[in-house]
């Protein structure tokens, strides 16, 4: 059967190109493409920070977010673990009460749905449904997404190549907002839980038109890195961070190396808030003609 037509705008035309166009001269400069329906407001910075997972001091640190001036919270009610023995989370009831919490602080929320079988009850208990790592390239999952209306937060696979991750968000593209996140990949050095990388999640961001922020908690497993490449993604002209942070990391049941202290966030929205460019100044006035060098 002869495959049906590609149009220009046809998202396969861009990823069957992809390996040919970044190794040429020209290809390799990313060209500009329409940017696409995001999960989060587009047009600055956008910084989710929250627990890895909703626990006891679930209460004590959004509230502190909340006072941090920060909309977007974050918090796992399923938590996707290497051993069955370790904290799996609290499930619907835990995602309940992150509702809950986050509504008497007027924060938005982002939550990961590990599983097809919770979409019906947890969608519409989140803003953003997160698709972690494991399942970026669950595609039963991306699908019945697809159908919720909900905007999705679409962490990278840990194994996952640029053209795998934009192939998963092509899924989901046309149907809800998406944002991409990456979280890091498998690398060879045991010093880092993963490695952020941020060459792919710019090229990302420029092939597929998809805001793209980062996480570099995963991404790096290390709280001291956190803040280091916040910065670094801002300075790449990405378009946000997720961070993990906790009011006493020693008590988090999950991920406790690399969640950041209050006052270490408190330190971040400061060093972004210098980062941030100075406004552009108005077109200056045309000099009278005479005024002109030749
Ligand atoms: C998380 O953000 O809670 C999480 C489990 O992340 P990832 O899917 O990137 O490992
Ligand atoms: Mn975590």
């Amino acid at each position: 059967m002869i495959p049906p037509e590609k149009t220009p705008a046809d998202p396969r035309s861009a990823l069957e190109d992809l390996e040919r166009r970044l190794r040429t001269a020209e290809g390799a400069r990313l060209p500009e493409v329409p940017l696409k329906p995001s999960a989060f407001p587009r047009g600055s910075f956008v910084l989710i920070a929250g627990p890895c997972a909703v626990d006891a001091h679930l209460e004590e640190t959004l509230a502190a977010v909340a006072n941090l001036g920060i909309t977007w919270v974050r918090a796992g009610a399923w938590k996707p673990r290497t051993f069955p023995w370790s904290f799996q989370g609290l499930g619907l009831d835990g995602l309940r009460r992150l509702r809950d919490v986050a509504d008497r602080h007027g924060l938005k929320v982002v939550s990961e749905i590990v599983s097809e079988r919770d979409v019906e009850a947890a969608a519409p208990l989140v803003d953003v449904v997160q698709v972690g790592a494991r399942n970026c390239q669950n595609f039963s999952l991306l699908r019945l997404l697809a159908e919720t209306g909900q905007p999705v937060l679409l962490k990278r696979g840990a194994a996952c190549t640029v053209e795998e991750w934009l192939g998963a968000a092509a899924y989901l593209d046309g149907h809800v907002p998406v944002t991409l996140c990456e979280r890091g990949i498998r690398g060879f050095d045991p010093c880092f839980r993963n490695l952020l990388d941020l060459p792919g999640a710019v090229l990302a961001q420029r092939l597929g038109g998809f805001q793209t922020i980062v996480d570099p908690s995963h991404g790096t497993g290390i709280a001291g890195l956190v803040a280091p490449m916040v910065y670094a993604a801002r300075a790449c002209g990405l378009d946000g961070a997720i961070v993990e942070v906790h009011a006493c990391p020693e008590a988090s049941p999950s991920d406790a190396d690399q969640a950041l202290r209050l006052p270490e966030l408190r330190s971040l929205l400061f060093g972004l808030a210098a980062l941030e460019p100075a406004p552009i100044p108005p077109e200056s006035p045309r000099r009278p003609r005479e005024l002109r060098v030749p």
